[in-house]
């Protein structure tokens, strides 16, 4: 198992996840948009970075890269889709690598943006399955379209939906409760809902993070898995004024209205 993931706070909402090894003191985190942050909890902690995983090409998930690998030449991982500088490992669907004597599999979630990548791990008896979806799964919703189609989004979300319920979900921002306000507009029955949004609001209250999310609690109270639900078909009605075809235009009607929410 890992020794820790921990979330580094960054600009307003975003959180760049640490991984530290239980054998030793490397550490690699995930998206890491600020150097500073990073360096302090590293010295901090006395951990050294081996590793950097990357889900996109996004300036908030890569502008610290420049400062990390001047500092630490750690292995720096990311979509073979994208350009970024300082990438040292191009992976893409079904690429595995190590870390830690864990293997990660790459899932491509193309949607938010076209070069998105997911790192997942399996787990093992000692450690549950882990997800690092960057802007893709949120807790209770899911990234913007930037430059990807429903289409696209909406299969890389079914993607996600067959992992492990188990699976815990680190995603990179801080927006659940805004999240599960629109969840609670376009789900208003959902029981699971109104009883997430009360045990995340007393996180936030007591400036605890909400993440990581599972995959059960997303596939029970996240509106953008839960488009064949009929209460959320019923929510895309009176958003397009007439019965959307297949599910894909319930999560598009969804993502759009989730847009000027
Ligand atoms: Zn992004």
């Amino acid at each position: 198992m890992f020794k820790l993931i921990h979330p580094i706070p960054a600009f307003t909402d975003n959180y760049i996840w640490a991984v530290s090894s239980k054998a030793d003191t490397r550490a690699c985190v995930v998206d890491p948009g600020s150097a500073a942050p990073v360096i302090e909890y590293l010295q901090a902690h006395k951990l050294t970075l081996s590793d950097i995983f990357i889900t996109h090409h996004h300036p908030d998930h890569t502008g610290g890269l420049d400062q990390l690998i001047a500092m630490y030449k750690p292995r720096v991982f990311g979509p073979k889709q994208s350009n970024i500088r300082g990438i040292t490992h191009f992976v893409g669907e079904g690429s595995q690598i190590e870390l830690f004597d864990h293997s990660f599999t790459i899932l491509e979630v193309p949607g938010h943006t076209l070069d998105h990548i997911a790192y997942y791990y399996a787990g093992s008896k000692d450690q549950a399955p882990v997800l690092f979806c960057g802007d893709t799964l949120f807790a209770a919703g899911c990234g913007r379209l930037f430059e990807g189609t429903p289409e696209q989004m909406h299969a890389s979300l079914n993607k996600l939906k067959l992992l492990p319920e188990q699976t815990e979900v680190y995603c990179t921002h801080e927006y659940t409760l805004a999240n599960l306000r629109f969840a609670l507009a376009a789900d208003p029955a959902n029981q699971r809902l109104l009883e997430r949004l009360q045990n995340e609001q007393g996180k936030r209250k007591a400036a605890t993070p909400t993440l990581p999310s599972s995959i059960r609690l997303e596939l029970d109270t996240n509106p953008f898995l839960r488009c064949a639900d009929p209460s959320l078909v019923q929510s895309a009605v009176a958003q397009l004024h007439r019965a959307p075809v297949n599910e894909v235009e319930v999560f598009a009607a969804l993502r759009s209205w989730k847009d000027r929410f």
